[in-house]
């Protein structure tokens, strides 16, 4: 990875700063829904070894208000797992770095944008939100 270590915090943060603001939707749907119980779960657990756990303690809900949440979350908690791993900012696909722009604008790509334009016409479908 050719990433700066000062680069590399910076979208570290840009991760951490998404991954609480998405907490806190999924904390305001429950507290406007019938769903109050599950709000403790948020606050139990705790953020150190949340971050894992979170994404899939909330899909384990099954709500469809916080469905939504739970594929970003995931995509968030992989993105650390490759800062973990030092794999992060390598396509996926091709090994190539991906450009410090795209990061910037998707902290949590994993593909460098001539493999996700390669991708997508593969699987074309993929974009096409869910109704
Ligand atoms: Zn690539």
């Amino acid at each position: 990875m050719s990433l700066s270590q000062t680069h590399l915090a910076d979208l570290v943060r840009l991760l951490d700063v998404r991954h609480a603001a998405l907490l806190e939707e999924v904390r305001g749907e429950l507290e406007q829904s019938e769903n109050l119980q599950y709000i403790e779960l948020l606050d139990r657990v705790p953020a150190d070894i949340g971050d894992q756990s979170m994404a899939d303690a909330l899909a384990d809900l099954n709500l469809a208000i916080v469905d939504r949440h739970v594929r970003e979350l995931r995509d968030i908690e992989a993105a650390r797992a490759r800062v973990a791993d030092r794999t992060y900012g390598v396509c996926v696909d091709c090994g190539d770095d991906i450009a410090l722009e795209r990061l910037r604008a998707w902290p949590t790509a994993k593909r460098c944008h001539a493999c996700q334009q390669q991708r997508e016409r593969t699987f074309s479908h993929e974009g096409t939100p869910r109704l």
